[in-house]
């Protein structure tokens, strides 16, 4: 320990890498204790934090990250593995090579110790300034007062039909490719880029959409987040949405629109999936919409499923829904999530179990089953307009 801080001693560099380590320290310390204080002061951090400091600290790294077409995290974190890498590499070879001419070898370890020691406490403090805090903040549901309250199996059955309909009408003027499947000539990047626009008009009804938002990158780890079984990630230490293009073109729109909520500084997952289905249903894109109501459709579906299967069979049956075009759809994004699945076993367990306890660390009891909790919103938000929307009378 004591070579450890003689170590910082000894010349300007390391002067100033201890200045850094230090400041990062503290940070990360009071942090931790703002957010822990926080708990139960909802009002508070949604006015002074999610509402003020938020936005103001995050936008430098949401400019930066709007300048490029790739993920600038995904970058750096590559660029961060191989200079790691390299550290560990060279300072090993110096040991070897003191070692053998009998010198003492620590220096270089205690080098490499001390820049990771300093990047590992920056990204942690990142962590709880950049957005963990806002687990802390008021929810959409309080924000908005959109209150969620038991619902009927008639009336998820009246939701099923209405999000079946929209997500036929939107479906019919896309193009299917000779699967029959959904498909789009654009780039992944040009998708991505639409995911904004929805937001301007959701914020009409919901003024807490507003802010400024940077497109979601498509993630150049598509592949390994497949693995992971991860559609998206808003990896809060760097501000940066990132979206797995792996996942068919019809179910990345809401994605990007669920990862944009997050840059909002809503950090509930079922929200985020509300937001980004109401965004997405907003946007005058066609892609977007149906990845909307597509998207709403399967979760409100899954949910009748577990309550009532001949509801759900009856649904399905409607005339004004599209059941094989949709269905198609739904087989082919599973058959992608699925093989991902068989490929890396044990990698999206542990994946899905990280996920989890990250959730229910942050305070959201039933961890990844959150995510579903989006149809109770979807059922708070439709209540007053359901029957209107089902007979045909409203659009
Ligand atoms: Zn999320």
């Amino acid at each position: 320990m004591k070579k450890f801080f003689e170590f910082f001693k000894k010349n300007r560099v390391r002067k100033i890498l201890a200045a850094v380590l230090g400041f990062s320290l503290i940070r990360l310390l009071a942090s931790f204790a703002v957010y822990l204080l926080a708990a139960g002061h909802g009002s508070f951090v949604r006015s002074v934090y999610t509402e003020k400091i938020f936005p103001v600290i995050t936008s430098p790294m949401k400019f930066v990250a709007s300048l490029f077409p790739f993920s600038v995290g995904e970058v750096l974190l590559i660029a961060a593995a191989v200079l790691a890498l390299s550290g560990l590499v060279f300072c090993f070879a110096r040991w070897i090579y003191l070692g053998v001419r009998k010198k003492k070898g620590t220096k270089g370890f205690l080098r490499l110790l001390a820049v990771v020691l300093t990047v590992g406490i920056l990204v942690g403090g990142n962590f709880f300034v950049y957005g963990a805090l806002n687990y802390r903040s008021l929810t959409f549901k309080e924000v908005t007062g959109i209150e969620v309250t038991p619902a009927k199996t008639d009336e998820l059955e009246q939701l099923c039909l209405y999000l079946g309909r929209k997500a036929t009408k939107a479906r019919s003027v896309l193009t299917e490719n000779d699967e029959g499947v959904i498909c789009d000539a654009r780039s992944d990047y040009d998708i991505l880029k639409a995911s904004t626009k929805g937001f301007a008009t959701a914020s009409k009804e919901f003024p807490c959409l507003k802010g400024y938002l940077v497109a979601p990158k498509p993630a150049i780890f598509s592949e390994m987040m497949a693995c992971e079984q991860i559609a998206g990630i808003f990896p809060i230490v760097y501000t940066e949405s990132i979206v797995n293009v792996i996942a068919p073109v019809y179910d990345t729109p809401f994605t990007a629109c669920h990862e944009l909520a997050h840059q909002l500084g809503f950090a509930q997952e079922d929200e985020a999936n509300f937001i980004g289905f109401i965004a997405a249903i907003a946007n005058d894109d066609p892609l977007y919409v149906y990845s909307g109501y597509y998207n709403g459709f399967s979760y409100a579906m899954n949910k009748l499923r577990s309550y009532d299967q001949d509801k759900w069979a009856a649904v399905w049956s409607d005339p004004d829904i599209d059941s094989e075009g949709i269905s198609r759809d739904m087989r082919h994004a599973n058959s992608i999530w699925d093989a991902y699945k068989k490929k890396a076993p044990v990698i999206s367990r542990i994946s899905e179990a990280v996920n989890d306890t990250y959730l229910k660390a942050n305070d959201i009891k039933d961890g990844t089953y959150s995510y579903g909790r989006m149809v109770d919103l979807m059922l708070a938000y439709y209540r007053s307009k359901l029957p209107a929307a089902v007979s045909g009378s409203e659009d």
